[in-house]
């Protein structure tokens, strides 16, 4: 059994020595607990993160070493990069220790309200968007998780009149048990991980997690438009799995939306009380690229409405809002080219949303790991406006046979795909990367991924087209 304060009274397993792994280790020994990690790297490979939790007075156990240890655990806080079905805690639950992840014990030890941003593709800008409101509007405000700052380390600074805004994946909603947001949004679900899923189905079950405890006096935002989380507005029985209440927004007026673009401008029908639309901003003042940044805007915007904070306020935090880097950044004008940078677009759809962000015509860099994702929807969205492809990475092969006809050359490096790139741009033309793909097969991130194609971008000389 588990106490209820993750104190002095916990024995506590924290499985992974990542970031947040290493996090949970500070955060449950400042609490008092006896904090024990495991990971399946070797103490060699860990040997930073064992002096580092060493310093909090965790102590590391390596993973053939576990077994004396886990009838003495009372409980285990599984680190979100670690799959719920992984060897390591198969051996922990057999040992019938409870298995948290990371949110659900920065959940419990959270004293102010939590808005959870979920969705396939989106999280960040709009985490950090509702961030920004939030602080615009005079809140102190938590942004944490899959953003990259541990999330129990945000939730264990939080007061009750703060906020906390957490971007949570499908991988770390699989183990909550009483993660109950107070305001909860999922952005879009499209194919992705599908080398981790086995269906569409088994990952949208995964994202609606993030409304299975919320109650009254909770709000959950939805996409409309979105086939898989907007079906849950418009199928019959769908509504009725959301256990409190809904605000949609769309992209144009329907009877269940609550918000939606009308004649160019962002417009909340309020669902209750005075039925008059209030105008909330003009589209074209969303200093981010494409159409899905709108949708992400919209997403925020509501959930800011439904944390109480005034139009007027959401409408000046969009504006002063930058693009975050590697997701449709802007990175120079070369010659009449400009290079645009969104290293984060890592499956098919996100390319379709970036590539519908241009009006010009776009050489288009894609490829990379594949998730064994269906790359036909990138072929739908290459349109005549792409002037070209280069391909990198292993997945260039598969992408280049979803492409059929279209002109797609290979490149070896990033490099050798910016220079290829500059080739076939013409002045007044984008060079957009934008992979479709994951990274590891040439970079260790997306982020080295986006910097290795600024810097291409800026060694290649001015004039060398
Ligand atoms: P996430 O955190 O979910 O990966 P980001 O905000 O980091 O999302 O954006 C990553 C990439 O996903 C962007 O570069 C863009 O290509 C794409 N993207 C962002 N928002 C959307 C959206 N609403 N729909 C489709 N693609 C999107």
């Amino acid at each position: 059994m588990t106490g209820s304060g993750f104190d002095a009274s916990e024995r506590v397993l924290v499985i992974g020595l990542g970031r947040s792994g290493r996090a949970s280790c500070r955060v449950l020994r400042a609490r008092g607990a006896t904090v024990y990690a495991v990971d399946d790297k070797s103490r060699d490979e860990l040997s930073d993160a064992i002096e580092e939790i060493a310093g909090t007075g965790a102590q590391f156990v390596a993973a053939d070493a576990l077994e004396p240890f886990l009838d003495q655990l009372t409980l285990a806080v599984l680190s979100p990069g670690i799959p719920l079905n992984s060897a390591l805690v198969r051996r922990v639950q057999a040992a019938r220790v409870p298995v948290y992840s990371e949110i659900e014990v920065a959940y419990r030890i959270c004293a102010a309200p939590i808005v959870a941003v979920t969705g396939t593709k989106g999280k960040t800008t709009t985490t950090a968007l509702i961030g920004t409101m939030l602080r615009s509007a005079g809140r102190t405000t938590w942004v944490g998780g899959n953003i990259g700052n541990a999330l129990i380390e945000q939730t264990a600074q939080a007061r009750p009149q703060d906020w906390v805004v957490a971007e949570v994946s499908s991988f770390q909603l699989e183990s909550i048990r009483s993660f109950k947001p107070k305001i909860a949004t999922i952005l879009n679900i499209s194919p992705d991980h599908l080398d981790r899923y086995h269906s569409m189905d088994e990952y949208a079950e995964a994202k609606f997690r993030i409304f299975a405890n919320q109650g009254p006096g909770d709000t959950f935002v939805g996409n409309f438009d979105d086939p898989v989380v907007g079906a849950l507005a418009w199928t019959e029985g769908g509504a009725d799995r959301i256990p409190t209440r809904a605000l949609w927004y769309a992209r144009a007026p329907h009877l269940a939306t609550a918000l939606y673009l009308r004649q160019g401008r962002i417009t909340y029908a309020p669902p209750t009380g005075d039925p008059r639309p209030i105008d909330i901003m003009p589209v074209d003042e969303i200093p981010l690229l494409g159409q899905h940044n709108v949708d992400n805007v919209m997403a925020a915007v509501l959930v800011g409405l439904a944390a109480g904070i005034t139009p007027d306020v959401l409408r000046s935090a969009v504006r002063d809002f930058s693009p975050l880097p590697h997701r449709l950044e802007r990175i120079a004008e070369i010659d009449g080219v400009e290079y645009v940078d969104d290293s984060k677009a890592t499956n098919p759809s996100s390319v379709a949303a970036a590539l519908s962000a241009f009006e010009r015509p776009v050489v288009l860099i894609a490829g990379g790991k594949s998730k064994r994702t269906d790359f036909r929807e990138i072929c739908a969205a290459v349109t005549a406006h792409v002037r070209a492809v280069v391909l990198i990475g292993e997945a260039a092969e598969d992408l280049a046979s979803a492409l059929g006809d279209l002109t797609a050359l290979r490149a070896g490096s990033m490099e050798e795909a910016v220079h290829t790139a500059r080739s076939l741009a013409h002045p007044g033309d984008a060079v957009l990367l934008s992979p479709g793909c994951a990274s590891f097969d040439m970079f260790e991130s997306a982020e080295a991924r986006g910097e290795a194609f600024r810097d291409a971008v800026l060694r290649s000389p001015v004039g060398a087209r």
